[in-house]
């Protein structure tokens, strides 16, 4: 096989733990430069695989995550998609679930793979959990069937030993190196002395349609989570904020709320002028199933629509995008109704 036949992979470095380095006089982790991390890698050499980089300008901490910069690594995916076989970001762990739910919706028809990882430690410590993690997913980002289609045509999370389906994705430990769950969905692939692959539960885009990316987005969406003595005011001016378009109600249970009739009318109001309030559980495995208590069916008669068993990260990043693209209110009611990227477990 010759250089130009080998698999190429993108690796886009945006920053996090992976790339830090301590600063000496602060102690605090601080993003340093992405040649000195590739030096932290020489493994990276005995692939056979081409890889070329791109790295942020400012590599960031993933706490500072924009909308912008899904944009922006949409743009980077998209100018370089034919080039490519698979895509790899390396991105702080923090809003990682959150950059990975919002490239499923915005990268529309994707059938190729995009994998995203990071680490706990950074690449330059001893332990680091890095080198595993880029070294892995790296590989996925590049397996090919037998008759050359990618094995993982989607967004996902490789983290530890785990591929996850991004918008199926939280962070559920700050120490851990196994710190990612995917509670509704189960593990695409496993890694260990293989990487099995579990290839019924992978997506099978259509590999005729053209790639179709999408640059818009509308941040006017608010998470409220509920919690018992929740004051009236505080909800009231809540749903009252000048420019509010999507409110993500996280409840109780199965979808379940007080059925204070002052909180069921505040709720029916906000609908009725436009806003569109999505229920999804506080308990993170599980349905919303708004029909099965009293408690419940009082939100669906307050024209609450169900977000079935989304994490918040997808469905916060779902709404965004539907938003931006000037929707209707009752296409936007549709659009939350169906999966767009395998994001809700729906017949
Ligand atoms: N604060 C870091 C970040 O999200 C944490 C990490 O990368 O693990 O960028």
């Amino acid at each position: 096989m010759t250089k130009s036949n080998y698999p190429s992979v993108l690796l886009i470095y945006t920053g996090g733990t992976i790339g830090m380095i301590e600063n000496p006089e602060t102690g605090a982790l601080e993003a340093f430069n992405f040649d000195r991390l590739l030096e932290n890698v020489p493994e990276l050499k005995r692939f056979n695989y081409h890889i070329c980089s791109y790295q942020f300008s400012s590599p960031i901490d993933s706490s500072d995550m924009e909308p912008s910069l899904w944009a922006k690594l949409v743009k980077i995916i998209t100018d370089n998609y034919d080039k490519f076989d698979g895509f790899v970001i390396l991105h702080g762990t923090d809003t990682m679930a959150y950059t990975a739910s919002a490239l499923s919706f915005m990268l529309e028809n994707l059938s190729k793979p995009v994998i995203l990882t990071g680490s706990q430690l950074p690449i330059g410590m001893i332990r680091t959990d890095g080198k595993e993690n880029m070294i892995t997913a790296i590989e996925i980002a590049a397996a090919k069937h037998p008759d050359g289609t990618p094995i993982v045509p989607e967004v996902c999370i490789f983290f530890e030993n785990q591929l996850l389906r991004g918008n199926r994705t939280t962070k559920i430990n700050a120490e851990n190196f196994n710190a990612f769950r995917s509670y509704n969905y189960p593990t695409l692939a496993t890694a260990g002395i293989h990487i099995k692959y579990e290839y019924d539960r992978i997506r099978k885009p259509n590999p005729t349609l053209p790639l179709k990316p999408h640059y818009v987005y509308d941040t006017n969406v608010i998470v409220l989570t509920l919690f018992p003595g929740i004051q009236e005011n505080l909800i009231r001016n809540l749903l009252q904020t000048p420019g509010l378009r999507a409110v993500v109600l996280k409840t109780y249970g199965s979808g379940n709320a007080p059925q204070k009739p002052w909180f069921i009318k505040a709720l029916k109001e906000a609908v009725e002028r436009g806003i569109v309030i999505v229920n999804i559980s506080q308990c993170p495995t599980g349905m919303v199933e708004m029909e099965r208590y009293e408690t419940g069916l009082h939100l669906l008669d307050a024209g609450v629509i169900s977000g079935y068993d989304s994490t918040v990260e997808s469905i916060l990043t779902k709404l965004m995008f539907i938003l931006g693209h000037g929707k209707t209110t009752e296409e936007i009611r549709h659009l939350m109704n169906i999966p767009l990227a395998g994001e809700i477990t729906k017949e």
